[in-house]
């Protein structure tokens, strides 16, 4: 093959190989590449600036994608520039991304590999350390963020997310018309929603914004009625019923106390049953959940009321939305069911914001979806430390929709 050859099937804009080894026992291509003649545009690689003339010639070599069977390298003639600003540094290329030896389309190869499987797995794909293949992954996606255009942000969404006993709550603002996470903020405060808003928008973005889905904790209303006081508060369905399943939680622990015995046995085990919806659950589950029922009416109240309460948002018409809520919290009377007669009062004391349903169309399950979304990422990926490559992922995860999680549990 001629060298004009191995240029073309390279295919790197502006360079030419002047020099192959071929290792067919290793299997290991290796390709030298220079400037072709008439490449004269000499760029700093810190600011971006044009240089006229290159200060001194060196080398790099960095894997590429591989050739058929042949693990592929290319080294690089590289020129050094006297930058007025940034002092002697190296020209930018463009299939040079970074410091580390790689090419971008390598890269790229390696990124879009995690999008759909764990750095473990990529890592043995390509025959590279994790912390590599997670170094690649966190280039491919800033690169990706720099140069794409956001939506701007009419509905958003908050939520907390717990990530596990060190850094405990994370909140997320979320998009919820693009159903991508924008933002993660350490704690749950009003003081972490502050931040959102001072750092991440403008006076008139923060005006632009029509709606917000949160849970009904006051620190974060606070914060959205100080900066964006237009805003319309919706307390959605996902937050609400997570507050109605700790409420069939409480009710089960306490009876799981009060009584002894048999009644524990029956009780034991039976959490996630209670806290799953009983469309989902398969005739045996059923029975097992009816066996519990029949030796206490407590749970079989606590989960009807759980139940019961999911029609609330069949309705469209605020009167009648109103209306099935009062019933809902008339029934009620007499239960001796104290955690729910405290969902009921936050219920109450929420009402507008959970009317607003009606009133503004937003769209609801993205919250919960982005909550999945981002469990899944953490299940897989253990030990996100940095919650900036995690907020990247996720958004990814959202832009491609590749394995966008369905908003199945309690929807
Ligand atoms: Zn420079």
């Amino acid at each position: 093959m001629r060298q004009n050859d191995w240029t073309r099937i390279l295919g790197w804009p502006g360079y030419t190989v002047y020099q192959q080894e071929i290792d067919e026992k290793a299997k290991t291509l290796k390709l030298w590449v220079r400037r072709k003649r008439g490449n004269r545009r000499l760029i700093c690689s810190g600011c971006g600036r044009r240089i006229t003339e290159p200060a001194d010639i060196t080398e790099r070599e960095v894997r590429d994608l591989p050739c058929f069977e042949y693990r592929t390298t290319v080294v690089i003639e590289l020129y050094r520039v006297r930058c007025p600003d940034c002092g002697l540094k190296i020209e930018k290329v463009d299939q040079l991304p970074s410091k580390a030896p790689f090419s971008k389309r390598f890269e790229d190869a390696v990124g879009q590999a995690c999008e759909s499987a764990s750095a473990r797995r990529v890592a043995g794909q390509f025959a590279l350390p994790q912390s590599t293949v997670r170094a690649i992954d966190r280039r491919y996606l800033k690169r990706w963020s720099a140069q794409r255009r956001r939506p701007a942000l009419r509905h958003m969404g908050v939520d907390e997310i717990f990530l596990g006993k060190k850094t405990k709550f994370v909140t997320v603002v979320s998009n919820l018309e693009s159903g991508e996470p924008l933002w993660f903020g350490v704690e749950r405060k009003k003081e972490t929603l502050d931040e959102f808003f001072r750092s991440q928008l403008s006076a008139r973005q923060r005006q632009r914004i029509e709606a917000a889905c949160v849970d009904m904790w006051e620190p974060f209303a606070v914060s959205i009625g100080e900066w964006a006081p237009d805003c319309a508060i919706v307390y959605d369905k996902f937050h609400i019923m997570q507050h109605a399943n700790k409420a069939v939680d409480e009710v089960r622990r306490a009876e799981f106390f009060r009584k002894g015995g048999r009644m524990r046995d029956v009780v034991k085990g039976k959490r996630w049953l209670l806290l799953t919806r009983w469309v989902h659950l398969s005739g045996d589950k059923r029975q097992q959940l009816n066996v519990l029922f029949r030796l206490n009416r407590r749970m079989l109240k606590a989960y009807l009321l759980k139940e019961s309460l999911e029609r609330l948002w069949t309705y469209t018409y605020e009167g009648a939305m109103l209306r099935y809520l009062k019933s809902w919290t008339l029934q009620l009377r007499w239960q001796r069911l104290p955690a729910f007669d405290k969902l009921a009062h936050l219920l109450i004391d929420h009402v507008d914001g959970i009317l607003n349903y009606c009133r503004v169309k937003v769209r609801f399950g993205v919250v919960g979806a982005i909550n999945a979304n981002i469990k899944t990422l953490l299940r897989r990926g253990r030990g996100y430390k940095d919650l900036n490559y995690l907020l990247l992922k996720a958004q990814r995860m959202a832009a491609t929709r590749t394995e966008f999680v369905a908003f199945r549990k309690a929807a």
